[in-house]
């Protein structure tokens, strides 16, 4: 999706929050595609291939890297489990992020729900950092990685992030703006959809070792995702808040 594109969407998004008096896409919404991830903790090895697919796929600088891998231990003695989750947006259908914008630039898509900044939108005010409880949103300051051949820089590296793909340019956007997870938004058809054997699926997802991740549409109730949560015990991070993250993590 273009900039231009992003921007009718974000504009079309915030009339239709003030026609109905509504800060954020409720759980009433109904939407072609709800995308979302259930995360297995059995399976996660903590060796963070999940976040290299990621940098490698959106081209992010230091510093800005849409998911992490958190590590701790099940249980009190050394030789219980260990315990790893891997940390993109939860892409909740209330989230917070959203209602503290003050422009407009972040905002959940009508047709798949996917949180997106607009960084033609985005002044940086980081509002949305302080609002996410999640440690979901990064500030890019423009820093780049070191020339990564004799020909190239890493700033020469487009990235296909929601279709613009963006050459990095000193103190032009997406420098100076919040930058999150897209669930790689740009691999979908022009349908909406993504192809999991033809290659057009989220990076992280595609790329882990010990296939925990797992990508789809809750809204298809035979989709991998919808069977594991079907068959498994889940829960998501902070549900007292009331975000209803649209990402689960098995135990
Ligand atoms: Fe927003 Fe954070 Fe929820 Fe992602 S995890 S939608 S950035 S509140
Ligand atoms: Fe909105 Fe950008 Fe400010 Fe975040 S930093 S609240 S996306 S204007």
């Amino acid at each position: 999706m273009g900039g231009a594109a992003l921007a009718t969407l974000a504009a079309a998004e915030a009339s239709a929050a003030q026609a109905t008096g509504a800060g954020a896409v409720t759980t009433t919404t109904k939407r072609k595609f709800r995308y979302g991830m259930v995360i297995d903790t059995w399976r996660c090895v903590g060796c963070k291939a999940c976040v290299v697919a990621c940098k490698a796929e959106n081209k992010t600088p230091p510093g800005v890297s849409y998911t992490v891998v958190l590590d701790g231990v099940m249980g009190n003695s050394p030789n219980d489990k260990p315990l790893f989750m891997t940390k993109p947006c939860f892409h909740c259908e209330n989230p917070p992020c959203v209602d503290v914008c003050p422009v407009g630039a972040t905002f959940k898509r009508s047709q798949d729900g996917i949180v997106v900044v607009d960084y033609d939108r985005c002044i940086g005010c980081r509002y949305c950092i302080t609002g996410c409880p999640y440690g979901a949103r990064y500030f890019d300051y423009g820093d780049d990685y070191r020339q990564v051949s004799e020909k190239t820089a890493w700033a020469d590296v487009p990235s296909p992030e929601y279709s613009q793909f963006i050459k990095r340019k000193e103190n032009k956007s997406p420098a100076g703006n919040v930058r999150k997870c897209t669930f790689c938004v740009h691999l979908q058809d022009a349908e909406g959809k993504y192809d999991e054997h033809g290659g057009r699926w989220p990076a992280c997802a595609k790329t882990c070792t010990g296939h925990a991740i797992h990508f789809g549409d809750f809204n298809d109730p035979e989709s991998a995702v919808s069977l594991l949560l079907r068959e498994r015990q889940a829960i998501r991070l902070k549900e007292e808040l009331g975000t209803n993250p649209n990402v689960y993590y098995l135990l």
